[in-house]
């Protein structure tokens, strides 16, 4: 099955994880090999060979060379190229769609998703390579003309984490892309197959269809190489999607050399149920929020803050539906199965180790809290119950599927515990309530960059602007005008009387 999967995307048994530009792919084999497994069965589906330092070179050369050209062609016209890879996407969205649960562990309905979300933000871009606004201004002086202007940025390295292993690319890339950049990218190195046919499937349709180059790819066998790219100069946007550790670094390290920073870093998601909350609404939400992708997004449930007048009830319903998950974990490839395994060996020792502290925190396991004894890295959802907000194990944000139930009597109670914790990503209300809805999205509500009412916290639309605050690093991207970031700003004024009068009306007679 998945030979024939990789063969369906132009993948083999060893692959290069350099796209060098001109339909050419590098044959050096230097630099190390990276062995992306299967989490389901633990076994290696193919290698990659990683970039050399000589092919990072070139790659930034050619690129720096490609949009000199890029930022020339008229931004409809550079949208007419990412329709062309919406299209592209679309005839591959079940192979690659497919690839994605089998390299990554998601479910082959999320995998899809991901690659529709791929699709959805190839149309945004294309509708926004015609909608590049910048204001006009009246200006104070007589005869003046006074607006600004959205130029291209020059080279955008995107480094992204497994977790979506080709949509976080498409966000950035797609919308860099109908803005006039040229994009570096940098994927995780547990998913670099993932995105090997991402690029494959955009640069060849790209080619037929006459446009040139302006998406390239690295491979990095461990950091080395990735470092050297926050570190370059040549590259003045970094877009980094990863762990808030990780990010910190990238972040001061590009500070250093006053380059531009996006990042997207974790996220500690609460939900908070009311006394009115609608739980035929509110449970399935709970559950998709904590267990989908195996509690694996940015944007997982994490904490939950249940009102003490339902909360024994809920409890009781959530771990019923537990169960029934429970019996649907396997293959992310069956349909049947509901949630697949986590990403990694060590992945499954973090959610353990979790575990070990909540517990010797005093909270309680209501349910799961255990690998499975099978191969790959197979665990139980988990629900704990007893612990405070501010234990440290609540905190953190430990990426596997683990919900802290907790108890609230007053909303201001809700909403201090709901942002009482270092991230700032996706949060949740809820309610029947209107004015307790429209308290928890005002300026003393929730202070995550997502604010959401009767609907969970995972899942966003590429309409909005997606991104949060804190230490989820306050970075934006995906809708609204989050493409803003992939251009520099530039204010004009034109004189077009016969006068030269200063601003300020200051006089400096000559
Ligand atoms: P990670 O931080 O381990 O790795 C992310 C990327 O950084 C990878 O490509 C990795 O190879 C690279 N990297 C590692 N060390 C580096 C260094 N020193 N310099 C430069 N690059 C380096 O994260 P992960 O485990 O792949 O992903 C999970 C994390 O990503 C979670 O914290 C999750 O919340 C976060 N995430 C956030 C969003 C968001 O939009 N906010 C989306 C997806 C994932």
């Amino acid at each position: 099955m998945s030979q024939a999967l990789l063969q369906a995307l132009g993948l083999g048994a060893t692959n290069s994880g350099t796209y060098l530009g001109d339909g050419r792919w590098s044959e050096a084999t230097g630099a190390g090999t990276l062995r992306p497994t299967n989490p389901t069965t633990g076994e290696v589906i193919a290698e990659v060979h990683a970039t050399t330092e000589a092919d990072y070179e070139a790659v930034v050369a050619r690129a720096q060379a490609a949009f000199k050209e890029w930022r020339n062609v008229p931004a409809p016209r550079r949208g007419e190229a990412i329709r062309l890879c919406g299209e592209a996407l679309r005839r591959h969205k079940d192979a690659l769609g497919s690839l994605v649960a089998l390299e990554m562990g998601k479910s082959k309905a999320e995998g899809d998703g991901e690659v529709q979300e791929m699709i959805d933000i190839a149309d945004f871009a294309v509708g926004q390579s015609r909608m590049l606004y910048g204001y006009t201004m009246h200006s104070e002086r007589p005869g003046h003309r006074m607006y600004e202007q959205y130029h291209p940025l020059g080279l955008v390295g995107i480094i992204s984490a497994f977790n979506f292993p080709v949509a976080v690319w498409s966000w950035n890339s797609f919308l860099a892309a109908i803005c006039g950049d040229i994009c570096i990218w940098k994927p995780s190195n547990k998913t670099p197959l993932t995105a090997i046919a991402a690029t494959r499937i955009c640069n060849e349709t790209l080619k037929a269809g006459g446009f040139p180059d302006i998406f390239f790819l690295i491979n990095d066998a461990g950091t080395a190489l990735a470092e050297r790219m926050v570190d370059d100069r040549r590259i003045p946007l970094i877009s980094f999607t990863g762990s808030t550790r990780v990010g910190r670094i990238v972040a001061e390290k590009v500070a250093r050399r006053l380059g531009r920073c996006l990042l997207e870093l974790g996220g500690n998601n609460a939900i908070i149920l009311d006394e009115s909350a609608d739980l035929k609404l509110a449970i399935p939400a709970i559950v998709f929020g904590a267990v989908g992708t195996a509690g694996q997004r940015c944007t997982t449930t994490r904490r939950l803050i249940v009102h003490e007048s339902i909360y024994d009830s809920v409890l009781d319903s959530l771990v019923k539906a537990y169960k029934q998950v429970e019996a649907r974990i396997g293959d992310p490839l069956d349909p049947h199965n509901l949630m697949g395994p986590l990403n990694s060996a060590e992945a499954v020792e973090q959610y353990l180790a979790a575990i070990e502290k909540a517990k010797a925190s005093g909270g309680t396991v209501v349910t799961g809290g255990a690998r499975l004894d099978r191969p790959g890295h197979f665990v139980l959802p988990t629900i704990i119950t007893g612990l405070k907000n501010s234990d440290e194990v609540v905190q953190h944000e430990t990426f596997a599927p683990i919900l802290y139930v907790m108890k609230y009597s007053t909303l201001d109670e809700a909403i201090e515990m709901q942002n009482g914790v270092p991230q700032g990503l996706s949060s949740a209300i809820f309610t029947q309530n209107l004015k307790v809805a429209e308290r928890f999205l005002s300026a003393s509500g929730s202070d995550c960059g997502i604010a959401n009412v009767n609907i969970g916290t995972s899942g966003a639309e590429i309409g909005g602007a997606f991104g949060g605050e804190k230490d989820t690093g306050g970075g934006r991207e995906s809708g609204s005008d989050a493409w803003k970031v992939y251009m520099r700003r530039q204010t004009n004024t034109i004189n077009w009387s016969d006068a030269l009068p200063l601003a300020q009306g200051i006089k400096f007679d000559l």
